[in-house]
């Protein structure tokens, strides 16, 4: 709002009609380069030498890297790409490949049980996602499997200032990045990744053209008026973004330290080369866990203190843990802070302050 007029976007009806850019692409030249010059300025990733692909949300990306990556392994192997991730993980990976149903992947859930067969059974393909913050912990997950067979999706949709210390640049194979978390302009359906290896990155575009003829250029040309109007401005919206999310943590952390009855993930401190000082998450959402033995559905319990979550089970987690989100308006976070105020103080032994 207080960059209104830089951020905005006029488009006279008969401009960008056709599908392809003047090269002949889909993907737009003055996009892509702001895209990497907002990675060289934040230091969050290394796009050097590296490929572009765009998507609709980082949702079309995440399903046209693993397409990609299990075409890339289909000539060793016959069996199913086994697609992993974490617990607790992002719903989505799992949902997608039990949706499009290809006979290419199977959904083999946790990553960790697959830690030790991985070597026995080396010959079969596995990709692993890492989201790194994770959703719905905020940690910053690393990949739990390594070998010639297995390929990683870095999710690194929240690895921004706003809700993470930036310790490195990511130099990862395959990173997926996305507007929704950047600057919150989900509806907009933007997403990238930024991609080491040639030939992945050719099966990516691939599936772009197959799946929706690339990203919508209207979509294009708000993504690049916002990244310019970002990188104009400095630290700005990175101040911005990390103040609000830091000062969501600090009002949730107190509320609930006052609780036996929920408690919070915990994230170490660590060094930041954005703000070079160490400094604490500020992550999108909070890893509830009901602590007590009878709040086995702690989605319940917060539900009847009118606090709509999101269930552990749909993480593959337990259902004692619930994720609040905190990327929703000021308003709905003050509400959740009451509420939740309201029953830490119902608590039967709550510590006083
Ligand atoms: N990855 C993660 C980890 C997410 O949390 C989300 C949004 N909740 C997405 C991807 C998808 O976002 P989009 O398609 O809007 O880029």
């Amino acid at each position: 709002m207080q960059h209104s007029t830089s951020s905005a976007l006029v488009v006279s009806g008969w401009h960008r009609m056709s599908y392809s850019f003047n090269d002949n692409t889909l993907i737009s030249q003055h996009l892509e380069s702001l895209i990497r010059k907002l990675h060289a300025f934040v230091g969050n990733a290394v796009t050097q030498d590296r490929y572009i692909v765009f998507g609709a949300g980082s949702t079309q990306v995440l399903s046209a890297a693993a397409y990609a990556l299990s075409l890339a392994n289909s000539s060793s192997s016959h069996s199913p790409t086994r697609v992993v991730a974490s617990v607790p993980y992002y719903a989505l990976y799992k949902q997608q490949v039990e949706y499009f149903n290809s006979e290419k992947f199977k959904y083999e859930g946790d990553a960790h049980t697959w830690r030790n067969r991985s070597e026995s059974d080396a010959s079969t393909n596995v990709i692993e996602f890492v989201t790194s913050p994770n959703n719905p912990d905020g940690l910053l997950n690393k990949a739990v499997l390594h070998g010639p067979n297995v390929k990683t999706i870095y999710d690194s949709a929240y690895y921004w200032p706003h809700f993470t210390p930036i310790p490195a640049p990511a130099d990862e194979d395959l990173m997926v990045f996305t507007l929704s978390k950047l600057t919150g302009h989900a509806g907009s359906r933007f997403g990238w990744a930024v991609v080491k290896d040639e030939t992945v990155f050719n099966k990516m575009v691939l599936h772009m053209h197959v799946n929706s003829i690339g990203v919508s250029k209207d979509t294009q040309l708000r993504a690049f008026k916002l990244l310019k109007a970002i990188l104009e401005e400095g630290t700005q919206i990175f101040d911005f973004a990390y103040q609000t999310m830091k000062s969501k943590w600090e009002r949730l952390a107190t509320t609930l330290s006052l609780s036996n009855r929920f408690s919070l993930q915990k994230i170490n401190p660590q060094y930041c080369f954005f703000y070079n000082k160490v400094r604490e998450s500020s992550p999108a959402y909070a890893w509830v866990k009901c602590e007590k033995e009878e709040d086995k559905d702690c989605y319940a319990v917060l539900k009847a203190a009118n606090i709509i979550g999101r269930k552990g089970n749909v993480f593959g987690s337990e259902d004692n843990y619930v994720r609040l989100s905190l990327v929703r308006s000021q308003d709905d976070f003050d509400i959740l802070i009451q509420r939740l105020q309201k029953l830490v103080s119902e608590e039967d032994g709550a510590i006083s302050m």
